[in-house]
């Protein structure tokens, strides 16, 4: 019989680095401290329940060795945290999660949660298919605390707010989701980073291209949940069970910052809010306290082209930020249209990259390939835009149809090819830089051609003489050695090794 520790729960962040980033995880992709597992810790420490946190990745344990740990900590509930580093990568995620719950029940009798952008996507199919106990629907801190206490207390998991949950005869059962939690500074009021060994985290490589050797002085901090949008290949608004934006407050967000500052060392903050450039008192209210505190910061953010102004840009660069990164997605207009992406030309993306460069602020500039509406022409122009801005730095990404998007249930409807398919690789399949990465094809091209054109894209930027000169003139010859060694490694792509048709 398993006998149970005075452990309530481990919060776990499962293995997925290296099958998500490939050998890119060794030393260019960043490490960042698991937010959704913090919040939820420090909710629990708040209410007197015993947690520990277990970011698996961080440590570098493979599946067993994690399984192993919280198989020795004996907890009453283990939490799956099936969040990414970017706020679509909660599908690719699921496999490392579902292998180390796998293995925990083989070795111990210890009642698992599934928590995540996707497990809330699909509860259902999660609860089928995967080695979870339950499944949460919902944010989550509610759903953890209430099922705590039945698993503890006894009760009947028809109370538990958001659980999907198997009944003795094997049924499934949803429960109607918790509310959201309102009020984040009270309930909500920080991440457990007492919890974490705070010096394992690192920042994304570009982040720190003015001094490669500080990535390791690193931390993320949400100022806020959602988004007001809904762009059709979007799911982070999915866990909050529709669009809109809460904010913790400025103070409690300066709080933060400096417990991190004086007690961790933190110089280099990611502020990982879908949207943090939105509200303008919000944003303002953070950034005089900051200019006020001259802790030194290197902070970066998201924008939205069509959301950002220049009275904003030089208070945000006197309070440290940085950089910005900018979802411009593709440079036509007739491709973001049919996404919902906002209405802007190409004229305002060029003048907004300008004035927010004009401002001292770097850009990092994201694109997508393979929108159902692209085409070869398309992608090339896209390309062309994102060599004309030259920006500090750009993410290209294939368009994945992630569940909990719109374009999921577009694509099935339309029965377009998804990773998930009978055959298909499953869900590592939704990893943009993993082996198995398998885009969304578009009405004229093919999933293969989305794929090469997006990894000869990435290449050709990286490799641009312009580029690289730009990138020595603004920070030296120690950031373009990086990205020499960054566009060196050859990412292995399954869809690519077979022969096109
Ligand atoms: S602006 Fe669109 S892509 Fe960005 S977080 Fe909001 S819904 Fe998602």
């Amino acid at each position: 019989m398993n006998v149970l520790t005075d452990i309530d729960v481990v919060m776990v962040t499962p293995p997925s680095r290296l099958a998500v980033y490939q050998g890119l995880s060794n030393d260019l992709a960043a490490i960042e401290p698991p937010v959704w597992s913090g919040l939820i810790a420090a909710y629990l420490q708040q209410r007197n329940y015993k947690v520990v946190m277990l970011d698996a990745e961080a440590r570098g344990l493979n599946h067993a060795d994690t399984a192993a740990e919280i198989a020795a900590l004996k907890p009453g509930l283990a939490v799956f945290c099936i969040y990414g580093q970017q706020p679509s990568a909660s599908t690719q995620c699921m496999p490392g999660g579902s292998i180390t719950c796998a293995r925990l029940n083989e070795i111990a009798g210890i009642p698992s949660l599934a928590l995540g952008t996707h497990p809330s996507a699909l509860p259902r199919r999660t609860l089928e298919e995967e080695p979870f106990s339950f499944v949460c629907q919902g944010e989550g801190p509610r759903t953890v605390e209430a099922l705590i206490r039945v698993l503890r207390d006894g009760g009947d998991l028809a109370n538990v707010p958001g659980l999907w949950y198997r009944d003795e005869a094997g049924a499934i059962h949803g429960n109607r989701p918790a509310a959201n939690i309102a009020d984040l500074d009270s309930e909500l009021p920080r991440q457990a980073w007492d919890l974490l060994d705070m010096t394992q985290y690192r920042a994304h490589n570009w982040h720190c291209f003015h001094d490669l050797g500080s990535r390791g002085s690193y931390a993320s901090i949400q100022t806020s949940l959602g988004c007001p949008f809904r762009c059709e290949f979007c799911c982070i608004n999915t866990p909050f069970g529709g669009n809109g934006v809460r904010n913790w407050s400025p103070e409690n967000v300066v709080a933060q910052i400096d417990e991190l500052v004086t007690r961790y060392g933190v110089r280099n903050i990611k502020i990982p809010d879908e949207m943090f450039i939105l509200n303008r008192r919000h944003v303002a209210g953070i950034c005089d306290v900051l200019i006020e505190r001259d802790y030194g910061l290197n902070i970066w953010a998201y924008a939205r082209i069509d959301t950002l102004r220049e009275s904003m840009l030089a208070k945000l660069k006197a309070a440290g930020f940085n950089w910005l990164g900018l979802g411009i997605e593709s440079a036509s207009s007739s491709v973001r249209d049919g996404m919902a992406k906002g209405s802007f030309t190409d004229d305002n993306i060029r003048d907004v990259v300008r004035m927010v460069r004009d401002h001292g602020i770097a850009v990092g500039a994201n694109y997508i390939f393979g929108l159902p509406d692209d085409t070869m022409d398309s992608m090339n122009e896209t390309l062309a835009l994102a060599i004309e801005l030259n920006t500090e730095w750009a993410n290209f990404y294939c368009a994945m149809a992630y569940p909990g998007s719109p374009l999921y249930e577009e694509a099935r409807a339309n029965k377009w090819p998804l990773p998930d398919d009978p055959g298909g690789p499953g869900w590592i399949g939704y990893s943009q830089l993993g082996y198995d990465a398998m885009p969304l094809p578009t009405m004229a091209l093919s999933a293969r051609q989305v794929l090469e054109f997006r990894d000869h894209a990435f290449d050709r930027y990286f490799t641009n003489p312009a580029y690289l000169a730009m990138l020595e003139d603004k920070f030296g010859s120690e950031a373009v050695g990086h990205v020499k060694q960054m566009t060196a490694h050859r990412l292995k792509r399954r869809l690519l090794e077979t022969p096109a048709a």
